[in-house]
């Protein structure tokens, strides 16, 4: 078969397209936080991972904008060699205080950090365990890691118990789950993983992507949620959603970050994050630090908005965080859900299979801080209309 073929006979997308229910790669003219502009409309977002609505504060502005008048638009190059700016290390060293660790390196994404960091540490001879919701950057390390991979049914600790068993008791191994899950917005048990980690010698990784900002003190994250920052290993943080930016972060000892910084491929051989990304971080965590009110507010509206869905008669799944799945099932009742919302002035996400399990395509919302009660009254008036129009509910 010729190479392109598959790309000629690839046509799902474009038919889907031409029957308006298409919902991906949908360019705003404007996007103000809680509220986006596309062809001259104006959409409640609620589709968003700027949970604490950071991207238009002040600061975070201000920070990025003198960042760009200091040091230009680019670092032109790796952390290895030209890329480190001394901004760079005082995010690496204020982010490790605030999780809770000795040290913390800065990626350039969050997909980076996880493809890097389990790339290197795990090596042939060793095994890596993960939960079956997994994001993908997660799994795309472990396959280049080239390490056993084993998985576990979602948040079932009986499946983590048997993966671990089948694992050399000898072998290298580690555990790696997400905090808060990016699609059931549920949270790992990691009082539950943590013994099993330590009856099976297998060390812990958690993803805090959806987690830092939201969950812990100030939002510290998931660790810091249950009170066991001591006993996970290695957490890693994006700066795509609550810190406003775009980069990524792993946290740990010192000679473990030492280890990363050496041998992840994602850092050295990609260009570093440019200054701007880096002064929003550091503005960002500010603001977490001093206008804690701003975690506890996109929690209540998590709390509010699950409970509405619930008084509706939608499913709202396991999720027990500000991110809410709708699950609908069907996938094209779940594009004429997202449709109709979108007609009507929300914006969501459509997600299907591969990304969740067959039959259990969903709306994806997730909220912000800033999100008015107004908004959210709005948001639950429509979701009753459209549900019921459609015969969702
Ligand atoms: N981990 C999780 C759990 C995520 O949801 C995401 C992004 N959605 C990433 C990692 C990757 O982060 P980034 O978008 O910053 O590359």
């Amino acid at each position: 078969m010729e190479l392109f073929d598959k790309c000629y006979s690839f046509t799902r997308a474009k038919e889907t397209m031409k029957t308006g229910y298409y919902p991906y790669f949908i360019p705003f003219t404007d996007t103000e936080g809680t509220e986006v502009t596309l062809d001259g409309r104006r959409l409640i977002m609620i589709g968003s991972n700027n949970y604490l609505g950071l991207t238009t504060h002040p600061k975070v502005r201000e920070a990025a904008i003198d960042a760009v008048r200091k040091y230009g638009t680019s670092c032109t190059g790796s952390r290895f060699l030209n890329g480190t700016l001394k901004l760079h290390t005082q995010l690496e060293e204020e982010l490790a205080d605030f999780v809770g660790k000795e040290a913390a390196l800065v990626f350039s994404t969050g997909y980076q950090t996880n493809v890097g960091t389990i790339s290197a540490l795990v090596g042939r001879q060793d095994a890596v365990i993960t939960d079956r919701d997994d994001h993908a950057s997660i799994i795309d390390g472990c396959q280049l890691s080239c390490g056993k991979m084993v998985r576990f049914r979602h948040n079932d600790m009986d499946s983590l118990d048997r993966a671990l068993g089948k694992c050399d008791p000898d072998q290298g191994k580690m555990v790696v789950v997400d905090g808060v899950y990016s699609m059931g917005g549920d949270i790992a048990p990691l009082p539950e993983i943590i013994p099993l980690c330590k009856k099976h010698k297998a060390r812990l990784m958690v993803d805090d992507a959806h987690s830092v900002g939201v969950l812990g003190k100030c939002g510290r994250g998931t660790a810091d949620h249950f009170g066991v920052i001591e006993d996970v290993d290695l957490i890693m943080g994006t700066f795509s959603k609550s810190f406003a930016s775009l980069g990524g972060f792993i946290a740990g000892d010192e000679q473990i970050i030492h280890y990363i910084q050496h041998h992840a491929r994602s850092l050295i051989f990609s260009a570093s994050m440019p200054a701007a990304s880096v002064a929003a971080c550091l503005a960002a965590l500010d603001v977490m630090r001093t206008e804690p009110e701003r975690c506890q507010r996109v929690l209540d509206i998590g709390d509010r908005m699950r409970k509405g869905y619930q008084e509706l008669g939608f499913n709202t799944g396991v999720s027990e965080t500000p991110v809410i799945p709708i699950v609908i099932g069907d996938d094209t009742k779940t594009f004429m859900m997202w449709r109709a919302l979108y007609d009507a002035g929300v914006y969501t996400n459509a997600v299907i299979p591969p990304a969740v399990p067959p039959s259990q395509s969903l709306l994806r919302t997730s909220y912000m801080a800033t999100h008015t009660d107004e908004q959210m009254d709005r948001v639950l008036e429509l979701f009753d209309q459209v549900g019921r129009e459609l015969g969702v509910i």
